[in-house]
């Protein structure tokens, strides 16, 4: 079981001791769960189920649009979400009787939709590497796994049977180089170095990898500028396609951000509340620009779009920004 601040071995010199002293603080809980796998009918997404191994989520993004899960546990403060974490268990048989007639169906399995399966939890519960155990079994499963977490070169074994035995994408959310304002954002989320590495590491052993900017933070990380510094260096690490989405304001996290917004840029606090006012997402000629801004970085340094084959499958009409792949 999880014992909290206990990190993996390899974590202290890629993610710094002062980042696993503060994890210290998280509490762990064990959630009995019948399977791992959720069916994701939302014609919106480009996948058909879910797999999230914990609920919360301990790398404490102030965006994360995930936070209100933890009100179906009967907590309400969205800062919870980051300090209070189940650890699902008892779930390895369900789930692996039920993941074969998925892979023969071909649908796309997404592990990581709203928390991160590679948190530090997963050091020691070993839920995500269980379920990758499972998959790794198989042939032919649809596999997309997003991540922040360094610890996913821990199961570079298992990628590469994956990898050779069925579909697998692994997207590494990475939202700007700049590494002062992803420890205020992100604060215990991997420096952006990590993340660069880690992408590195999985492309040389020949996994598909691909850059995830989710999402793009209006009037933070939205720079042409700094968008065109991302793209290049994950293009340098062997990263061949990105995706990304703009940010999705809904309450509590809604509230959340714009606290923190309001401390860390109070300049943007108003122009934040007048285009958030009465919507949860930045729809119109914001969508429309950086989508364009977004399409030609993409081509400038030779990636592809990570989520195109996934459209076109399910609708050529679907707006590809209202996807939370977080
Ligand atoms: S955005 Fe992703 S990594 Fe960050 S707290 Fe939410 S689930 Fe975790």
């Amino acid at each position: 079981m999880v014992r909290p601040g206990v990190p993996a071995p390899n974590l202290a010199p890629l993610m710094g001791t002062e980042v696993l002293r503060e994890r210290g603080g998280v509490r762990y809980h064990e959630l009995k769960a019948r399977s791992l796998l959720n069916r994701c009918d939302s014609p919106r997404m480009p996948f058909q189920w879910t797999v999230n191994p914990y609920r919360g989520c301990a790398m404490g993004c102030r965006y994360c649009y995930a936070a209100y899960t933890h009100g179906f546990m009967g907590i309400d403060t969205p800062e919870d979400f980051h300090s209070v974490v189940y650890v699902k268990t008892g779930a390895e048989a369900e789930t692996a009787r039920r993941l074969l007639p998925i892979a023969r169906k071909g649908d796309l399995v997404a592990l990581g939709t709203a928390t991160d399966p590679y948190q530090p939890a997963e050091a020691e519960a070993r839920i995500t590497r269980r379920f990758l155990e499972t998959v790794a079994g198989l042939r032919r499963v649809r596999l997309g796994i997003t991540t922040k977490g360094a610890l996913i070169l821990r199961d570079l074994d298992l990628l590469r049977r994956i990898h050779e035995r069925s579909r697998l994408s692994v997207h590494v959310s990475l939202i700007s180089l700049d590494a002062g304002l992803l420890r205020r954002v992100e604060p215990w989320a991997p420096p952006p170095e990590v993340r660069l590495e880690v992408m590195r590491r999985l492309a040389e052993a020949g996994i598909r990898v691909a850059l995830s900017v989710a999402p793009v933070l209006p009037l933070v990380t939205d720079g042409e500028a700094g968008l065109d510094a991302l793209f290049a260096a994950a293009s340098a690490t062997g990263v061949r396609s990105a995706s990304c989405n703009i940010l999705f304001l809904r309450s509590p996290t809604r509230e959340k951000y714009l606290r923190w917004l309001g401390r860390e840029f109070p300049r943007h606090l108003a122009a934040y509340e007048e285009a958030y006012a009465g919507r949860v997402y930045l729809g119109g000629r914001y969508r429309e620009r950086l989508l364009t801004l977004v399409a030609r970085l993409r081509e400038k340094h030779g990636l592809a779009d990570a989520f195109a084959r996934e459209r076109a499958a399910r609708s050529p009409q679907a707006p590809s920004q209202l996807r939370l792949w977080s």
